[in-house]
């Protein structure tokens, strides 16, 4: 694809190093098995991949708990590193994205914590095997209450107690993703729903640890390299110092983690579409109907030139979210009600380009789209989750609404 250079002036040199890391790794190490990655249920092709990226290879395992950390993961490089991820398969690419989002909250200022970045990246990111972080947040009650930032952390069930100069954790978390593989998980707690935001307490809790268990895993329609099951916790007790930051300021860093996810989101939405764009194209070049190639009819030129517009669209406005939450200083905090609708219409835009994109793939392809083999399908049953999470559509359109139209409705 050529480059263009409103692209070239939001990525920067790293940034395109990165992607072109990322780009041969996905051709090198995914592609040629993604096929069987639904099929691989007892993860040893999936762990192999994450262990090449994270331990070896790219290595964003010590990448993600470096120095550099802030400069890398909140820029537009590590959302260009997920959008080449999920070109190759969008499991691998929230895998990985979601160990970023457990310690995104202690890795970037005001907050960044050095003691327990120190702490973790000795105790726990530190062996040459593959570590998986958790960002744990939705609850068997509902996710989208505990996402939405006007409900305040009221409807947030799992509480967290101190004693002494320990948390005490009881409830129930259900699928984040990386739940049970993980070494790391960030739990939402409340300490007290009454107290709304005050009492929303961001925990990060080390597994093994006594009294946390799972349930079996999810069996989902796609996005089979990321695990997914209930987490119990009873009686779970961690060091006080686990708590990211204090009182008000855990509400913004749940704020600010809704707002990294949904780049995020936006990324691999983007990859998965442009991988599908140029499998499709590529078949409407070499397949005739009617006497010529199948793009050569204006009716398909069309539907080819919408998913150009949106991926095109999706990609650029995403880069610019990206860009922002990199820069506080002229942009403002990453939690604030701009950034939130900001990187939401990142997210919702994307997320229905790529369904879009997906399912008209197929048709274009007739009944070779449906196949396996040609890899469509598979991008098509992955990328529906990017409308399912972080809040849905719904919320994160009510979350534009909120800001542009100064909506009051919760
Ligand atoms: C593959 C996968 C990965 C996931 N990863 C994570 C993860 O890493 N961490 C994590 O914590 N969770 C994760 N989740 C959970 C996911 O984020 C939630 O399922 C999602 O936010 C929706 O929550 P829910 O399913 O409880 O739906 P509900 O909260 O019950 O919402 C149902 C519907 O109501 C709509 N809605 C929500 N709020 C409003 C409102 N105010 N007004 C009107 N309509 C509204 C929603 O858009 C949705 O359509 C993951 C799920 C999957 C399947």
């Amino acid at each position: 694809m050529p480059e263009h250079l409103s692209i070239k002036e939001l990525e920067g040199t790293e940034s395109k190093m990165i992607r072109r890391v990322i780009k041969g790794f996905v051709k090198n190490e995914i592609v040629p098995v993604r096929q069987e990655i639904d099929d691989d249920k007892d993860h040893k092709i999936v762990n192999s991949i994450m262990e090449k990226l994270m331990v070896g290879g790219p290595g964003f395992g010590k990448l993600m708990l470096s120095g550099a950390s802030e400069d890398i993961m909140a820029s537009p490089a590590f959302i260009g590193a997920l959008e080449e991820l999920a070109a190759g398969d969008s499991g691998i690419a929230v895998a990985l994205g979601c160990t970023g989002w457990c310690l995104a909250p202690i890795l970037f200022e005001p907050y960044r914590r050095e003691d327990l970045i120190k702490e973790f990246s000795e105790n726990i990111f530190s062996e040459k095997k593959l570590n998986m972080g958790c960002f744990a947040m939705t609850e068997p009650e509902g996710g989208c209450d505990i996402e939405n930032p006007r409900m305040e952390g009221k409807k947030i069930h799992t509480r967290a107690e101190l004693d002494d100069d320990e948390w005490v954790i009881n409830g129930s978390k259900q699928w984040p993703t990386n739940s049970g593989v993980s070494s790391l998980y960030l739990t939402v707690c409340t300490t007290d729903p009454d107290l709304g935001d005050d009492g929303i307490a961001m925990i990060y809790v080390p597994y093994p640890i006594k009294g946390m268990s799972f349930s079996e895993f999810e069996n989902k329609a796609g996005m089979a390299a990321d695990r997914n099951c209930t987490i119990y916790y009873d009686d779970v007790r961690v060091p006080k110092r686990y708590r990211a930051a204090g009182p008000g300021d855990d509400a913004k860093l749940l704020h600010q983690n809704l707002v990294f996810g949904s780049i995020g989101s936006a990324a691999m939405s983007v990859g998965a579409a442009q991988n599908v764009f140029d499998i499709v194209t590529d078949y409407a070049t070499r397949r005739i109907v009617a006497g010529k190639p199948i793009k050569e009819h204006s009716i398909n030129a069309g539907i080819l030139a919408d998913m150009a517009i949106g991926i095109e669209t999706a990609r650029t406005y995403t880069l610019c979210v990206a860009k922002m939450f990199g820069d506080p200083k002229t942009y403002g905090h990453r939690w604030s009600d701009e950034m939130i609708a900001k990187a939401r219409i990142a997210k919702v835009y994307a997320a229905d380009m790529a369904v879009m994109v997906t399912n008209k793939a197929i048709e274009l392809m007739g009944s070779w789209g449906y196949v396996r083999d040609a890899d469509v399908e598979k991008h098509w049953r992955d990328i529906k989750e990017t409308q399912i999470w972080l809040g849905g559509q719904q919320l994160g359109r009510l979350d534009i609404a909120r800001y542009f139209c100064k909506l009051k409705m919760l």
